[in-house]
């Protein structure tokens, strides 16, 4: 995949101050303070640093965490994986393959298919509704 190269004056100027936070200081927002953890509309939630389709939501589910939670990227080269051992725990950082924007976490405690828990920043996403949602 082609990587998307961006100055840090770049990314200043073109996301939200929460956005930047998260997708390029590693940020968390705040738990069920977010636009999309309890979103249901079907659709495909885009990279909000770069546009790339990142989730779909037939693999979005209640986690109850207060997050957007899905179970699966909607293909395996959308993302990349990193350890993250900060926070004095052992954790799994997701990030844009494309722009390497910052998402959120992978656990291993989601549900089937796959097991996997993508636990992902509203602010990181752009929801694409489907046609046929309102
Ligand atoms: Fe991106």
């Amino acid at each position: 995949m082609e990587k998307l190269q961006k100055s840090d004056a770049e990314w200043r100027s073109e996301l939200t101050p929460e956005q930047y936070d998260v997708l390029r200081e590693k940020g968390t927002e705040r738990a069920f303070a977010g636009t999309y953890w309890d979103e249901k509309a079907g659709g495909m939630y885009r990279c909000a640093g770069c546009g790339q389709e990142l989730f779909s939501s037939e693999t979005k589910f209640d986690s109850g965490t207060g997050w957007p939670s899905f179970w699966d990227p909607v293909a395996d080269d959308r993302v990349e994986t990193r350890p993250d051992n900060t926070l004095f725990m052992r954790r799994t950082e997701v990030v844009c393959a494309r722009c390497g924007g910052h998402l959120g976490h992978v656990f291993d405690d989601g549900p089937n298919p796959t097991g996997q828990r993508y636990c992902i920043n509203s602010c990181a996403l752009e929801l694409d509704r489907g046609e046929d949602e309102g």
